[in-house]
């Protein structure tokens, strides 16, 4: 049985720098906040959202949830946008994906304040990515490198195959790993041999949404498995990801889903409004 790389310590962890961080705003003048954009007519987004707002509640982070019928238009999102970018009590925003259909997420993203872009969706910050400069990176990538390292995976010179090149974990994942000197090989659903791919890696990351992508037989006894997939199974019985529940007999460690990348994920939101804060100081917009 693999080592199961459960994220909930490393969330506890970085609960802890994120009050810390909190209480010293806080004594500074400043109330950090973060407010959240909901369309309705997605289930899981409004249970997201909603556990966003208790974390938020626990760390001492101001939450304010946004939210919008399912037809709401365009106009009237970028309004809100804009005026959220404007205020200078709200130092995070949040567009929780995926929207209703007809609405262009990537329209809406380039809306957003880049400093305020604490799931890194704006162009500004798909490039600060790309280029490994200062700026807000999204928030799943940074959750699956830490399990990655948690398992005891030096990033440097590590072989790591990601399954997905979507644009929320595979494709600034493929650019972390990189600026980290892993050799990365991305895979998607044109690969010819996926299981190939796996034998000659040190790490899987798995980030397609289908589950029972990943089986046992395309596995090996060496191989540390990061699962980000996240699949809805029906008649509400919860969540599970891209590999078989059954893999982790046949791997060194295996992130559990639920309880593994989308734990973390939660929290490092919430770290990145802190560093959203540290970049408008940075900025002078702030009265420190
Ligand atoms: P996406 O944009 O839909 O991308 C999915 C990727 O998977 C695509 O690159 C697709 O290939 C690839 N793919 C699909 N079927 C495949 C197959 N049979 N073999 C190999 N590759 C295949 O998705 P995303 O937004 O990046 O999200 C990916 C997954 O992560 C989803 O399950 C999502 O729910 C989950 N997620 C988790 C968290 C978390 O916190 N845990 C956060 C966000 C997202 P093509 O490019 O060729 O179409």
């Amino acid at each position: 049985m693999a080592r199961l790389l459960k994220a909930k310590p490393l969330a506890d962890e970085a609960g802890e720098r994120i009050k810390s961080a909190v209480n010293r705003w806080k004594k500074a003048g400043i109330a950090p906040a973060v407010a959240v954009l909901l369309a309705e007519g997605d289930p899981a987004s409004a249970a997201y959202a909603a556990a966003k707002g208790r974390l938020a509640a626990k760390l001492g982070i101001g939450y304010e949830l946004i939210t919008f019928a399912s037809d709401v238009t365009k106009n009237r999102l970028l309004k809100e946008i804009r005026r959220l970018n404007e205020d200078n009590g709200v130092h995070g925003i949040l567009l929780e994906l995926p929207l209703p259909a007809g609405l262009d997420s990537s329209r809406l993203a380039a809306a957003l304040d880049p400093l305020k872009d604490i799931d890194g969706i704006t162009p500004a910050s798909k490039l600060a990515c790309m280029m490994n400069e200062t700026g807000l990176r999204p928030a799943t990538p940074q959750s699956c490198i830490q399990l990655i390292k948690s398992a005891g995976v030096t990033l440097k010179g590590s072989h790591i195959v990601v399954v997905g090149r979507g644009e929320t974990v595979g494709r600034p994942l493929m650019q972390m790993l990189l600026h980290e000197n892993a050799t990365v090989t991305v895979c998607h659903s044109h690969t010819k041999d996926l299981a190939r791919m796996i034998q000659g890696a040190d790490v899987l990351v798995t980030a397609a949404g289908k589950v029972n992508l990943i089986m046992p037989e395309m596995v090996h006894p060496g191989l540390v498995l990061i699962d980000a997939g996240i699949n809805m199974l029906g008649d509400e019985s919860g969540i599970t990801g891209d590999a078989a529940p059954q893999t982790a007999d046949y791997v060194d460690a295996m992130s559990p889903v639920p309880g593994g990348v989308g734990t973390l994920t939660t929290a490092l939101l919430f770290e990145n409004a802190l560093h959203a804060l540290t970049l408008q100081q940075a900025a002078g917009r702030l009265q420190v």
